[in-house]
């Protein structure tokens, strides 16, 4: 069936969109929360609760464990559920449990039976395979089933999934993604992060998330497999994937792990419950340690489901106001290897401007070297290529004492005194992180609108200088405020 998928605001190449599947809607960036087809540890109405409007469950599972119920109600109502329902194809249980008989046109046939809104194809999971060969047989596999799967029952009501493989090969991660697209698929869903999340590495994880959105058309959704972790969940939506599967928040519990924004904490560790979502506020830790371990999982499940709620929350705010790049920013500080992931991430800065709004209504942080790579500025020096032409014989280059509109300073005064003695003069201003640039243009994103602690440097002036006196003007005056002299420790 086909979907729609409207997008209502972006930033970076994450956006806020409406997924439109199986006659029911849902808000993007979503996370899908995984739940298992027999065992139950949180009611189903808790989710509807929670506000969660979609579920992903296993449709091998289902199909061994529970087919016949399946097959006669349906998925929606066997599990009291009538939001929309995610299956996953059970490729991995198929190659972990060696499961030869099952192929794509049967797994395919029982989820389109059962009902299933979006269903992964059967495919074969790369992981973090390190052999080029087996990657490549990997992808090959999933596509051969998904390419069987469309051919078959792309007339059902369920809207299917591509699933791209590949791994760590960024050319067979583009092949595999630009073949799914050839063979029909509306929605791709990224394959193999798990591996990489758990052993935290998430630079791999970017450069796999590039590779594919990069060849993808802007108005496709891209799914992430087993992303649900705090630390990558900002960065994930900042590189365009929308909707996320995770059990995490159910795995991390039954080890013992409490979530929080910069990581997982080990809960007999902890003295506090550093939050305030229902279930950390109506106990405490020490209540927590000495529960009975199934009341305990199921409540650790609950808070973590909540904080990756809260997350995905944040990541909208974030896209809404224009500062997802500073969210992702400040989750870096978190861990080394987000930081990493930030620096890969801010590698593209180019690419990342496509989803960039051109003008924000918020001041520019610039809080880090990795800064310089801000989409924003990327625009900006775009712009300004052409517009910085020689109209007069001679230059003003005004050294702002601050980030503030040049019209409010005192050099502003001292510009136009010095141009009224000497006339035919273009007037430029020194930015920290953008150069020279024509006055005039001051007021336009993001020339006043960039926010950094300190002053243009004496190297950022002579720099400035030279880029003028490269454009052909004969002078080029320097107008700053004289700075006072360091004053010297008495000896
Ligand atoms: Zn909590």
């Amino acid at each position: 069936m086909p979907i729609t998928f409207e997008v209502k605001e972006t930033d970076l190449m994450g956006r806020i969109g409406t997924l439109k599947v199986g006659g029911k809607s849902i808000e993007t960036p979503c996370l899908v929360p995984v739940i298992h087809p027999v065992l139950r540890d949180i009611p189903l109405a808790k989710y509807t609760e929670m506000g969660f409007g979609a579920l992903m469950t296993n449709s091998f599972i289902t199909y061994k464990r529970r087919r016949e119920e399946a097959l006669e109600k349906g998925l929606h109502k066997m599990l009291d559920y009538d939001g929309v329902i995610m299956t996953d194809s059970g490729g991995y249980q198929v190659l972990q449990y060696g499961q030869v008989d099952m192929t794509p046109s049967v797994i395919a046939e029982f989820q389109a039976a059962v009902g299933s809104d979006l269903a992964v194809t059967l495919d074969r999971p790369t992981g973090y395979s390190l052999s080029e060969e087996y990657a490549r047989e990997t992808m090959k596999v999933s596509l051969d089933g998904a390419r069987e799967t469309i051919k078959k029952f792309g007339n059902s009501a369920t809207t299917w999934v591509g699933p791209i493989q590949g791994g760590l090969f960024d050319p067979l991660v583009r092949a595999s993604t630009k073949a799914l697209l050839k063979a029909g698929f509306e929605v791709l869903a990224l394959g193999s992060p798990v591996e990489m999340m758990d052993n935290y590495l998430f630079g791999d994880l970017v450069r796999m998330i590039v590779a594919a959105r990069r060849v993808m058309p802007y108005s496709v959704p891209l799914h992430l497999f087993g992303a649900g972790h705090p630390l990558t969940l900002p960065l994930s939506v900042a590189l365009g994937c929308d909707t996320f599967d995770s059990a995490s928040y159910v795995l991390f519990a039954r080890r013992g792990r409490y979530m929080t924004e910069r990581g997982t904490l080990i809960l007999e560790e902890m003295t506090y419950l550093p939050c305030s979502c229902p279930t950390c506020n109506s106990t405490t830790k020490t209540d927590l340690v000495l529960m009975e371990r199934r009341e305990r999982v199921n409540k650790l499940s609950l808070h973590n489901l909540y904080l990756l709620r809260q997350d995905v929350l944040r990541c909208k705010e974030a896209i809404s106001e224009g500062r997802l790049w500073d969210l992702v920013e400040e989750r870096a500080a978190a861990h080394p290897r987000v930081m990493t992931a930030f620096v890969e991430m801010a590698k593209n800065s180019e690419w990342l401007a496509g989803g960039t709004p051109f003008l924000k209504e918020r001041g520019l942080l610039m809080r880090s070297e990795v800064d310089e790579a801000r989409p924003e500025l990327a625009m900006a020096r775009d712009h300004l290529g052409p517009i910085m032409k020689r109209r007069s014989t001679g230059a003003i280059l005004v050294v702002p004492e601050s980030d503030g509109p040049l019209s409010r300073s005192a050099l502003y005064q001292q510009a136009l005194r010095l141009m009224k003695r000497v006339p035919g003069r273009d007037v430029y201003k020194v930015h920290r992180q953008l150069g020279p640039f024509p006055a005039e243009l001051e007021f336009v994103y993001p020339f006043t609108q960039t926010v950094s602690d300190g002053e243009v440097t004496r190297k950022q002036v002579r720099d400035a200088v030279r880029q003028l006196r490269k454009m052909g003007y004969a002078s080029v005056v320097v107008c700053e405020k004289r700075r006072p002299e360091t004053a010297r420790p008495a000896s």
